[in-house]
């Protein structure tokens, strides 16, 4: 029998399968419990972006390369007033990285 995987719970609560909802690991509870912050973690993102003055965000296909020296490439050119911000491999660690550096 599968057990929940979200911290501390082990909840063998998974009847969401039954409506044909994947919900992988996640008991009922925490599957629910995790699409809401990652919707409000999207909300966030829209919000900022939304805020900025003279925003650019484009496509970007630039390589970077982190302090461990391994290199990625970069997911979107994001800049305010003309100000690029860290490059990163996804847009919403791009943002995120954003909003900690404008806060
Ligand atoms: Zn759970």
């Amino acid at each position: 029998m599968k057990r929940c995987t979200w911290k501390d719970c082990g909840s063998y609560a998974f009847n969401l399968q039954k409506e044909n909802i994947e919900q992988g690991e996640l008991c009922d509870r925490h599957y629910w419990q995790a699409r809401f912050l990652a919707t409000h973690a999207d909300a966030e993102r829209y919000r900022w972006l939304k805020k900025c003055k003279n925003l650019t965000l484009r496509a970007d296909d630039s390589i970077w390369t982190k302090p461990n020296g391994v290199k990625f490439a970069n997911a979107y050119y994001l800049a305010e007033g003309g100000t690029q911000h860290a490059a990163a491999e996804s847009l919403d660690e791009l943002i995120d990285k954003a909003t900690r550096r404008s806060v």
